[in-house]
């Protein structure tokens, strides 16, 4: 029979424990991890994810401060203020929130912020550690992925993993986490042929797509584990408005374990961004100086 893995109820697990966690910091060194959210324009989901992520930051005793900025602001100003970002020690995780409006390049963005405040992993030197498998900061959503995957998979040596996407948010970075604990990895995208033959062979499903119902039940072999990463709104026949996964839900009774859409890798991202933020704050105290710090 197969089994729904609920990701509301890991996250809420990994909420306490980065509770326990900014509280111990305070007491051994009278440190409050810090964010930073920079958000540039008024993209309504974007205000929304901003509000999610301070909230959380709120529960956990994370101290968040947004730092709101017009639709046209230029590119420079959002570096400047990146940069002053940096040099604060009461910041230790920066994350601007995407997309960005047109006049700025997000990679130019991105590449400013300090690695060890990069708490989404964005920044090209976590990602030469994630492909290295040295450390660094990982990103949010493909971390959730591992940690739900890890309630379920003991040993993942040798297991056959399929990731449909290959963004770098989220396709990449999940197939190398794969490959570090020694998976076989196919990484699929919109131009793989026989995805359904693919698929079939895969132990572990990792879809991460943006194209609503893609994977089919007839897809997945009997008692795989499918972690659907999807968020597609969509609006049925009568007129009302849902959100669904990348997984064909209803078709998977065979799969053996299945995250559902909402509550399943959703908020497993903002509880792992809560989490490297505290990471960052551990490790920016342990090591201030950037010469000293060993896993950056
Ligand atoms: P993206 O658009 O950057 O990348 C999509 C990838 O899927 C591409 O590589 C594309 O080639 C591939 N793809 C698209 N349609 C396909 C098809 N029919 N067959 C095979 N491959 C196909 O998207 P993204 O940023 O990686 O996000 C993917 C999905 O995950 C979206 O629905 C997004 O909303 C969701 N998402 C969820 C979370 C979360 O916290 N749960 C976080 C990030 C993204």
């Amino acid at each position: 029979m197969m089994r729904i893995l609920r990701g509301d109820v890991v996250a809420a697990d990994l909420c306490r424990a980065v509770a326990a966690d900014v509280a111990a910091l305070g007491l051994e060194r009278g440190v409050t991890p810090g964010l930073a959210v920079v958000l540039v324009g008024n993209d309504p989901a974007s205000e929304v994810y901003v509000r999610r992520k301070m909230a959380k930051c709120q529960e956990v005793g994370i101290h968040s401060i947004e730092h709101r900025l017009d639709a046209d602001t230029s590119e420079e100003t959002v570096l400047a203020l990146v940069r002053g970002l940096n040099r604060d020690p009461n910041v230790h995780g920066i994350l601007v929130q995407l997309p960005l409006p047109k006049q700025i390049r997000p990679a130019k963005v991105l590449n400013a912020i300090d690695p060890r405040k990069d708490v989404d992993g964005f920044h090209p030197v976590n990602v030469g550690r994630l492909s290295t498998g040295s450390g660094g900061l990982v990103p949010c959503t493909p971390l959730g992925c591992m940690m739900l995957l890890d309630q379920v998979v003991d040993d993942f040596r040798g297991l056959k993993a399929v990731v449909i996407g290959k963004s770098n948010i989220v396709g990449k970075p999940v197939a190398l986490l794969l490959l570090e604990r020694e998976c076989t990895v196919t990484v699929t995208h919109i131009l793989t042929r026989n995805l359904p033959a693919i698929v079939a062979t895969a132990d572990i499903v990792v879809v991460a797509a943006g194209s609503p119902g893609l994977v089919r039940g007839s897809w997945v072999k009997e008692g795989a584990v499918v972690i659907d990463v999807g968020i597609n709104r969509i609006t049925d026949a009568s007129g009302k408005t849902r959100i669904v996964g990348d997984v064909a839900a209803d078709e998977m009774e065979h799969a053996g374990v299945l995250t559902p859409v909402p509550g399943g890798v959703g908020p497993m991202t903002i509880a792992c961004l809560l989490s490297n933020t505290v990471k960052a704050a551990r490790q920016l105290t342990d090591a201030p100086d950037p010469d000293e710090a060993e896993a950056f």
